[in-house]
């Protein structure tokens, strides 16, 4: 989709600081870091979120979360990191592209806010 933030990310339209990249995902640092670690992952297929996936998806969506824990053995912080999809305005998804958020590198509390 060519107005869509992510897939212009993908397309390397526009800048990001990329973490990983295959065939079906792409990873890169999140522009407002909210931890030491805070990367997206997302499926190079657009997707405008959880809701909107069908079973088609199903690998999809593993392959995203897969990616991330990759990242965090990686990184190091394999103590306790953090995959989120927020889904829907009222979660706080600003984005309509699918996006696993890694949170990692510091203390996480739960319930989140
Ligand atoms: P969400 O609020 O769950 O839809 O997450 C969207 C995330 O994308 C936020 O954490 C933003 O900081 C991040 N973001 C927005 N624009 C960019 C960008 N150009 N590059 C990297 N991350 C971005
Ligand atoms: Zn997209």
């Amino acid at each position: 989709m060519t107005n869509c933030l992510f897939c212009r990310i993908v397309a390397g339209e526009l800048p990001s600081k990329k973490v990983h990249e295959d065939e079906q995902t792409f990873a890169f640092e999140d522009i407002r870091p909210q931890a030491p670690t805070h990367v997206l992952v997302v499926p190079k297929k657009h997707l405008r979120g959880l809701k909107e996936a069908g079973p088609e998806d199903v690998e999809l969506i593993g392959r995203c979360h897969l990616v991330a824990a990759q990242i965090a053995r990686q990184r190091g912080i394999e103590n306790g990191y953090r995959t989120v999809l927020n889904v829907g305005p009222g979660a706080g998804q600003s984005v309509f592209h699918l996006h696993v958020h890694l949170l990692g590198g510091r203390r996480l509390d739960w319930p989140p806010g």
